[in-house]
C-alpha cells in the first residue's frame, strides 16, 4: 500500500515517465512497485534492485532508515525535461519520507503477525492446536451462559491410560504422535457446538451442549456416559506409533449439570473426580457420584490433616499381613500396609490418601514415618527369634531422592534390624524414567543388603524390562491374574511363565490376593511357592502378627 502510493505519488509529484519503488523485503527478497505516465501500476519479484547510477535523465535514491537499507526509487523525467537541482533535492526529500514509511509499514507487519501469533498461542495448544485450558475455561463459561439456565450440558474428562509408559519406553516423539492422535480423532467425533480442549499433558475435555432435553432426570447422565464410552471406543482403533502397533486406551469422567446451575472449573472438578473412578474401577468409564465426592473431599484439607497425623503415634497405622509358603506353610515374610483412623473420617486405606501424599511434599516423611514403624514391628519379632523379612510399599517417586537410602540405613541401624530384613516393594512404573537417579538408589539399597521386590509384577509396560535392569529378589503376581487365573488361560500363562522366570532368575514369586482353596491349589500347580491373601490372612494389628508368626513357625516345623 505504502509502496503503491508512493509510486502514484511520485509520479504526479515530479511529472516523471516512470517510477520504481523496489522494496527490500524480510526474507532478502526485492519487489517492485512500477508506474507510468499513463497511470499503469504493477509489482513483480526482481532479483535486485535496480542500478544504483542514474541515466541521464532519471534520479536515483538509496531508501534507508539509518543504516538499515529499506530500498531504492528510481524516478525518470522525460527527455525533454531532465531533472534539475531543486528536483534532486525533492526526490532525496520524497525518498527519506518514502523510507521512513516503508520501514513503519514493515514493523506494523510484523507486529500485526507478532501480536496475531500470541494471541493464538495464548488459546491454543502448541502441539495439537487444541483449545488450552484457559481458553476451555473461559470459553466453557461463555457457553454455558449463552445456554437457557436448565439446558443439560456435560463434561466429558479423557485421561490416556499409560501415556508415561509409551513417553518413557517409546520416547518423546512418540508420546507427542500419541497426542496429536488423539486430539485429531477427538475433533473428529466433536459435534458442532461441542468445546474440545486439552488441558494439559495426556488429559482432554470435551464438552458437550447437544445434550437432549427430553426424558427424566437421569437422561442426560445416561446420554453422556453412551457418547463418553463410543468416543472411548472409537479412540481405542489400533494405530501404529512408532513403529508399534497400540491402542488408544482412555478413562472418562463424565459430569452433567444444567447450564445455568455450573461453571467450568467446578465441572472439571466433578470430572476429574469421575475420571479416578474410572481408573480405580478398572472401567473406562465413570459417572460423577456426589456421594463419592465427599469422601474424596478436598485433597488439601487432607493433606494439612495427615501433617498433623504424622507428628503424632495413634493415627497411621500399618496393618499386617503375612505370605506363606504354599507347601509348608511356613511365612514368607510380612507385608506393611498403611491406614489411617481419621478422628473425624473414620478408617481411611491407601487408596483414599496415597495419591495426594504421593503428589505433596510430605511424601519423604510419610516414607521414614513408615519405614520407622515397619523397623519397630520388625525388631519386636526378631526379639522373639522370629526370623521373618518385612516388605514395605516404597512410592516409586521415593527413588527419585538419593536421600533415601541413608535414611533407611539410617533406620536399620536405630532399630538394630539387618538390613537383609527389609524387603522394599516397588512398582516398575517410575522406575524407567529419569534413570540415573533411581539406579544409583536402587544399586546403594542393594549393597546395603536390602531386598527388593516388584509389586504388582505383570500390571505394568514393561515388567519383563525392568528386570533386565535392576536386580531384585521377589516378584509379586498381582491379584488380577490371580483372579482370573481360574478361567483365562492367558491370565494363567502369565502366572506360570513368571513362575518359570522368577525359577530361572533365582527370585521368589508371591502371588498376591489369594482368597479361595481353588486358587491356593491352583497356583500350587503353576509351581508357585508362596501366596498372601484373605485365605490366608486378612491384614492384621501389629501386636497380633507376633503371635501368628510364631505359631505358623512351629507348625511348619517337621
Ligand atoms: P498392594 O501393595 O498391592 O497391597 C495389597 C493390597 O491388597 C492391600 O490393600 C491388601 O490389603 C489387599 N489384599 C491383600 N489380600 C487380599 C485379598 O485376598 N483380596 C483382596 N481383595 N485384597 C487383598 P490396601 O492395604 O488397601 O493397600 C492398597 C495399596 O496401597 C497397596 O497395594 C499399596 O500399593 C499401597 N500402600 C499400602 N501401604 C502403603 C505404604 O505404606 N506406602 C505406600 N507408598 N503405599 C502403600
Ligand atoms: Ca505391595
Ligand atoms: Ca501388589
Amino acid at each position: 500500500g505504502v509502496a503503491g502510493a508512493a509510486v502514484a505519488g511520485a509520479l504526479a509529484l515530479f511529472h516523471a515517465e516512470l517510477v520504481d519503488v523496489d522494496v527490500a523485503r524480510a526474507d532478502g527478497s526485492w519487489w517492485r512497485y512500477r508506474g507510468d505516465a499513463a497511470g499503469g501500476l504493477v509489482d513483480r519479484e526482481v532479483a535486485e534492485p535496480g542500478p544504483a547510477e542514474p541515466e541521464e535523465h532519471e534520479l536515483v535514491r538509496p531508501l534507508a532508515v539509518g543504516d538499515l537499507p529499506v530500498g531504492r526509487l528510481r524516478v525518470r523525467f522525460p527527455r525533454s525535461a531532465p531533472p534539475v537541482g531543486r528536483d534532486r533535492d525533492a526526490v532525496a526529500a520524497f525518498g527519506d519520507a518514502l523510507a521512513a514509511a516503508l520501514h513503519d509499514a514493515a514493523t506494523h507487519r510484523e507486529l500485526r503477525q507478532v501480536t496475531a501469533r500470541s494471541s493464538y498461542e495464548a488459546v491454543h495448544d502448541p502441539l495439537t492446536g487444541l483449545a488450552n485450558r484457559a481458553a476451555l475455561l473461559s470459553r466453557g463459561d461463555q457457553t454455558l451462559r449463552q445456554l437457557a439456565h436448565d439446558h443439560p450440558v456435560a463434561l466429558l474428562l479423557l485421561d490416556i491410560d499409560q501415556f508415561k509408559e509409551v513417553n518413557d519406553t517409546l520416547g518423546h516423539v512418540a508420546g507427542d504422535q500419541l497426542l496429536r492422535l488423539t486430539a485429531n480423532r477427538l475433533g473428529a467425533l466433536a459435534r458442532p457446538g461441542d468445546l474440545l480442549g486439552r488441558l494439559g499433558g495426556d488429559e482432554f475435555a470435551l464438552l458437550l451442549t447437544s445434550v437432549p432435553v427430553v426424558g427424566d432426570r437421569n437422561a442426560p447422565m445416561a446420554y453422556a456416559l453412551r457418547q463418553a464410552r463410543e468416543i472411548a471406543e472409537r479412540l481405542a482403533a489400533p494405530t501404529e506409533i512408532a513403529g508399534v502397533r497400540m491402542s488408544v486406551e482412555v478413562s472418562v469422567g463424565v459430569v452433567v449439570a444444567d447450564a445455568g446451575a455450573a461453571d467450568l472449573t467446578e465441572l472439571l472438578r466433578r470430572a476429574d473426580i469421575a475420571m479416578y473412578q474410572a481408573k480405580e474401577g478398572g472401567g473406562n468409564v465413570a459417572g460423577y457420584d456426589s456421594t463419592r465426592d465427599a469422601a474424596s473431599t478436598d485433597q488439601l484439607a487432607l493433606l494439612a490433616e495427615l501433617r498433623e497425623a504424622l507428628e503424632v503415634d495413634d493415627q497411621l497405622v500399618l496393618a499386617l499381613q503375612p505370605a506363606v509358603d504354599l507347601a509348608t506353610g511356613a511365612p514368607t515374610g510380612v507385608e506393611a500396609l498403611i491406614r489411617w483412623r481419621h478422628p473425624r473420617r473414620g478408617w481411611l486405606s491407601p487408596v483414599e490418601f496415597i495419591r495426594p501424599v504421593e503428589n505433596s511434599e510430605q511424601l519423604g516423611t510419610f516414607t521414614r514415618y513408615v519405614l520407622n514403624k515397619a523397623l519397630a514391628v520388625a525388631a519386636d519379632w526378631a526379639r522373639e527369634g522370629l526370623d521373618v523379612p518385612i516388605s514395605v510399599n516404597l512410592s516409586a517417586r521415593s527413588l527419585l531422592d538419593p536421600r533415601l537410602p541413608g535414611e533407611i540405613a539410617e533406620a536399620l541401624r536405630r532399630h538394630q534390624v539387618p538390613a537383609h530384613r527389609l524387603v522394599l516393594e516397588i512398582t516398575e512404573t517410575v522406575v524407567m524414567s529419569e534413570l540415573e537417579v533411581i539406579d544409583e538408589v536402587l544399586a546403594t539399597l542393594r549393597s546395603m543388603g536390602v531386598q527388593l521386590a516388584v509389586d504388582d509384577f505383570g500390571t505394568g509396560f514393561s515388567s519383563l524390562t525392568f528386570l533386565t535392569r535392576i536386580a531384585v529378589d521377589e516378584l509379586k503376581v498381582d491379584r488380577s491374574f490371580v483372579i482370573r487365573m481360574a478361567d483365562s488361560p492367558e491370565a494363567a500363562a502369565i502366572v506360570r511363565t513368571t513362575v518359570g522366570l522368577a525359577h530361572e532368575l533365582g527370585l521368589r514369586v508371591v502371588a498376591e490376593g489369594v482368597e479361595t482353596a481353588e486358587q491356593r491349589l491352583a497356583l500350587a500347580e503353576l509351581g508357585c511357592t508362596a501366596a498372601q491373601g484373605y485365605h490366608f490372612f486378612k491384614p492384621m494389628p501389629a501386636d497380633k502378627i507376633g503371635a501368628v508368626l510364631g505359631t505358623l513357625l512351629d507348625e511348619a516345623r517337621p
